[in-house]
């Protein structure tokens, strides 16, 4: 780690890393012997915390988050948007005697009240109960956050109404390694494998943003208010030249990433990589992996920086998935795998014909996975912002395929052939007698136009959007996992049991795998028509669009998958495809309605402005040449245009594609409700995002040819190039 990264005290990462963590050396020093035992059990086989020692880890995280100037303490929590919540209490109760003591119990440590009444639930509390409760997640770490207000002792929970449904994001996560857990010990079980430690998921979560000039962002509402631009013509330079990626980085870019990764490293969050992005002015920052619910905290905690420390510097952090049209978008690439100190990583091939046949079933597993449940795995990543993401410009494709590379895909190949054909000769590989080829970690023709791919020793999963929380996405590829373990575990042991051996019974099954479930397998140009062609003649799942893709939610399969793995009921699952249709709906009416205004009130006046300038040209002119100025034509005509365009968006924006009989119906019963938002959601993609785009294309073919010192906002040459 280079010098520059000292802090103001001149000490070096490895000196402050964790500082204003309450990590295991934290714990060491502050806690009793055997309560630190104690509390170190509960955190590593993710059990819950023993209430006799709450009060004593209470008390000890008090005092050294005061010694770190906390004067509040808040649970932190996670709810259905994609930010993180937080309520602040102050540590101050005063005495008996007009003074005040510092107070932090054990109760007040591990669980909390939160008034999320304001909070979206999907219905799942009404607002007459709307209180919800906060239970501490002893396996993320509670931490010290220093904001310019002050300090406050952060504690990562859950959040759960009092019926004991979830109301976050964290706790189907924490249910689903359960799942996970549970299923791959039956798979390690068959190879003789044993371990007391949980089997869970990791993630390393690679994190794409813009940084735009903060003087910019404040003179275009459309950036303050929607995180993206509504309007803006293509620059003349874009990222055409491929001289960002991986270029230089601006100076005044570098000192942000300095700070944001100082930071970051005194919240214990390993920060591992930084480099430019494609487009111009975009950035990544990737931390390295740790088990999937400790990244999932951390992740949030990266944004969470990212924005903050922004502001310091002038800039703004812009984390939505498509600021800028024309130019990439950002994604929040998820990479996957599981396993546990003990066992490894299982999905790493090994080294004997004993370890690949292990990772060969986990492997089957994941490809059965994906090609069963594609389309789940896909509405975790539907979103009124990624929609203009996915299927573009470098961004997956909205198809879930799998990428596995040539030559592992070579190997499974081999292994169908051989057992489909039924002549054992032929078989060009035998489990448990062969070791496959070397897989190169990183292999050189990673295919980047694949939504998830196999990378040496992980999966990728590029679908997440760069503004979402991750856990959905985690949530659904551990449970579909865990399904397929359980079919895969179940497949071998009935196979051993009619006295076949376990080399055999796994030659089976990726025989069997591979005939069902090849379909989903796919390393060609996820880009190109050809393949949409080919995927609906695969009958993969293609769903454009969110209002296409949230509706799964509450498919059978869904739901039965959900519930059978304990993982979401059918009621938290309807809460939560309700939130989302909510968001996806408000989002569009939102932007459609700043559109709306910014046409109004900055371009039509702008160019009027323009045109009465032409005019009087055109008038002073007319008196001395017969010359006619055809940039006057081209406005009026335009002016015109954008006339029709603005009525036709307002007429979008006021329809109701619901008639008011059906409302009635629906504020009676739940299931109407879905048919509601599915036509509210539907008319947002069908009429009022493509109005949106007709008053786009005019308005960005008026900003290049009106008078630039006329036009009402900063270009994106200004916003783009200016570092
Ligand atoms: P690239 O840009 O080539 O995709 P990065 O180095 O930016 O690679 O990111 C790779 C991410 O994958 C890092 O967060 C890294 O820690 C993570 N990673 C590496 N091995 C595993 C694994 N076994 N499970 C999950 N994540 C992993
Ligand atoms: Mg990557």
């Amino acid at each position: 780690m280079s010098a520059h990264l000292a802090n103001e005290k001149g000490q070096l990462p490895t000196d402050y890393y964790g500082d204003n963590v309450f990590n295991d050396k934290a714990m060491r020093q502050h806690l009793p012997k055997a309560v630190y035992k104690s509390l170190k059990q509960t955190i590593e086989k993710g059990e819950k915390l023993d209430p006799a020692i709450a009060d004593v880890v209470a008390s000890a995280i008090k005092d050294w988050a005061i010694s770190k100037g906390a004067t509040h303490y808040t649970h932190v929590f996670y709810p259905l948007t994609d930010n993180s919540a937080e309520k602040h209490d102050a540590f101050l109760t005063p005495d008996d005697n007009g003074g005040a003591i510092a107070e932090f119990s054990g109760t007040t440590l591990v669980q909390g009240e939160a008034d999320g009444s304001s909070l979206p639930s999907g219905g799942l509390r009404s607002t007459f109960e709307a209180r919800g409760y906060t239970a501490w997640d002893v396996t993320s770490p509670a931490y010290v956050m220093e904001n310019a207000g002050g300090i406050v002792l952060c504690i990562p929970t859950f959040f759960l109404s009092w019926t004991g449904l979830a109301l976050d994001k964290k706790t189907p996560l924490l249910r689903s390694n359960q799942a996970i857990n549970k299923q791959a010990q039956r798979i390690l079980k068959l190879f003789g494998v044993q371990t007391n430690l949980p089997v869970s998921s990791n993630g390393g979560l690679e994190q794409e943003y813009f940084l735009v000039d903060r003087d910019y962002v404040m003179k275009r509402p459309d950036l303050l208010i929607a995180g993206r631009t509504l309007f803006g013509a293509k620059p003349p330079k874009g990222q055409e030249f491929e001289d960002q990626y991986y270029g230089v980085i601006p100076e005044r870019v570098f000192a942000y990433m300095i700070e944001v990764e100082q930071e970051l490293y005194r919240l214990g969050v390993p920060v591992k990589t930084r480099h430019n992005e494609v487009a111009p002015s975009q950035y990544e920052i990737a931390p390295l992996y740790e088990q999937a619910n400790l990244a999932t905290d951390h992740n949030q905690l990266i944004m969470t920086v990212l924005r903050r420390v922004a502001r310091k510097h002038n800039l703004v952090c812009l984390l939505h998935e498509k600021p800028f049209n024309g130019l990439n978008g950002s994604g929040k690439h998820v990479n996957y795998s599981i396993g546990n100190k003990e066992v490894g990583n299982l999905f790493d091939p090994g080294e004997t014909p004993h370890e690949n046949a292990q990772f060969l079933v986990f492997l089957c597993a994941v490809i059965r996975a994906v090609h069963k449940y594609g389309a789940f795995l896909r509405a975790t990543v539907a979103s009124a912002s990624n929609d203009f993401r996915l299927g573009g410009h470098e961004a997956p494709p909205v198809i879930m395929s799998l990428f596995l590379g040539d030559q592992l895909q070579d190997v499974l190949e081999q292994f169908r052939i051989g057992e489909v054909k039924g002549s054992r000769k032929k078989r060009m590989m035998h489990v448990g007698v062969d070791t496959l080829p070397p897989i190169p970690a990183d292999p050189g023709d990673r295919n980047r136009t694949s939504p998830f791919a196999f990378v040496g020793n992980r999966f990728e999963f590029r679908a997440v959007g760069s503004s979402q929380n991750p856990a959905g996405s985690i949530v659904a590829l551990n449970t579909i996992v865990a399904e397929s373990l359980d079919f895969v575990a179940t497949f071998i042991e009935r196979e051993m049991q009619n006295k076949c051996e376990l080399g055999e019974a796994v030659q089976r099954l990726i025989a069997y795998i591979m005939e069902e479930h090849s379909a989903v397998l796919f390393s060609g140009d996820g880009y190109s028509d050809v393949w949409y062609k080919e995927a609906e003649r695969r009958k993969l799942p293609i769903h454009p669009y969110t209002p296409d893709a949230l509706p799964v939610y509450t498919s059978p399969e869904v739901i039965d998958l959900c519930t059978r793995y304990n993982v979401l009921c059918r009621e938290e699952l309807r809460s939560r495809q309700e939130v989302y249709f909510e968001q996806y709906i408000k989002t569009t009416h939102t932007e459609a309605k700043l559109a709306l205004r910014m046409a109004r009130t900055n371009i039509y006046p702008a160019v009027m402005r323009y045109q009465t300038e032409l005019a009087q040209n055109h008038k002073l002119l007319a008196k001395l040449t017969h010359f006619e100025n055809p940039v006057f034509k081209e406005i009026n005509e335009l002016m015109h245009k954008l006339n029709t365009a603005i009525e036709n968006l307002e007429v979008a924006i006021n329809t109701d594609p619901v008639n008011e009989r059906d409302r009635e119906i629906a504020s009676k019963a739940q299931t109407s409700s879905y048919n509601i938002q599915l036509a509210e959601a539907n008319h947002c993609r069908k009429n009022i995002l493509p109005a949106m785009e007709e008053l786009r294309a005019i308005v960005d073919t008026l900003e290049v040819i009106v008078a630039e010192d006329l036009w009402p906002f900063p270009s994106y040459q200004n916003m783009l190039f200016v570092k």
